[in-house]
């Protein structure tokens, strides 16, 4: 234990102070990127309900990680970069839908109609959440993460497009820096891994955007980076008649793309409407662990 630590000692006094932000709670980077809609609050978990985590782990595995290697210039910007899982690799009449919980201003919403739906019809989904939602949803959150038929992953700390160059998406600017990816990604990492004990182990960054150095850097992390082939609502903007058409245009193997924060949008209804349909064609819905990705 006391070797553990002593090595952990050096491996931050080494590594210099832009780096041990990774040993901390919030990284310092995090505080650059949030913007002032959010209203995260460090202490709102705080008691004796966490489980306790043996942070020296995860220090001694994200240092490993040389960030060097991935201060370079990135030749790909979009949504399907070499490295990016979007189907399931299977000849199976198996889909998968997953959604999107974004956070911030306009994304904090929780659509009850469409988790509800799920319960009542046992849809396995993926649920990709956001560190901001959980701040604000963190009853909700506790709730649909114990629930054995949502696998919880990561949508980002701060919800922004994934580059090690800067760049933007959607007018969102890019993190600009192998160590801002890092932090994008292990915040929300540790702050789920503090509130539940879980690891997650898929990342989809807000936008869905990336650039191929930020995927090989975010696969380092230890994560597989999840996109999708079918565009389920198109950020919550599709009414339920596209909602359905889109679902409906599934094959094999797909994992559909669509958003849980959104009640006012077309998504539950579409959903609502698509599922008896594809089941009805003999798909099955799976949730994206334990499948094999491609
Ligand atoms: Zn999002």
């Amino acid at each position: 234990m006391l070797r553990r630590l002593v090595y952990i000692l050096v491996a931050i006094g080494f590594v210099g102070l832009t780096q041990a932000c990774t040993s901390e709670e919030q990284p310092i980077v995090e505080e650059d990127l949030i913007t002032e809609d959010e209203e995260t609050s460090e202490g709102e978990f705080a008691g004796d309900e966490m489980p306790s985590v043996d942070e020296s782990v995860e220090v001694e595995e994200s240092q490993s990680i040389d960030l060097e290697e991935y201060n370079r210039e990135a030749q790909q910007w979009g949504e399907n970069v070499d490295g990016v899982k979007t189907r399931i690799d299977t000849e199976e009449k198996k889909m998968a839908l997953t959604f999107d919980a974004c956070g911030g201003q306009y994304g904090n919403g929780y659509d009850q109609e469409l988790i509800s739906f799920l319960e009542e019809e046992q849809i396995p989904a993926t649920l990709f959440i956001n560190q901001r939602w959980i701040e604000e949803q963190s009853e909700l959150f506790l709730e649909l993460a114990e629930n054995p038929l949502f696998q919880i992953e990561n949508h980002g700390t701060a919800h922004v497009p994934l580059s090690v160059n800067g760049g933007a998406a959607w007018g969102i600017e890019a993190t600009q820096s192998p160590e801002e990816v890092k932090a994008e990604v292990l915040g929300n990492h540790e702050r789920v891994l503090e509130l539940t004990g879980r690891k997650m182990s898929l990342f989809r960054s807000g936008t869905a955007f990336y650039d191929e150095v930020a995927v090989e850097l975010v696969n380092a992390l230890g994560y597989e980076v999840v996109n999708f082939d079918i565009l389920g609502d198109a950020g919550a903007t599709y009414t339920a008649k596209q909602v359905e058409s889109a679902l409906l245009g599934s094959e094999n193997g797909a994992i559909a793309l669509l958003h849980m924060n959104q009640p006012e949008s077309g998504t539950a209804a579409g959903v609502k409407t698509a599922v008896p349909k594809l089941r009805e064609q003999g798909y099955q819905f799976v949730r994206l662990d334990g499948e094999k990705l491609e």
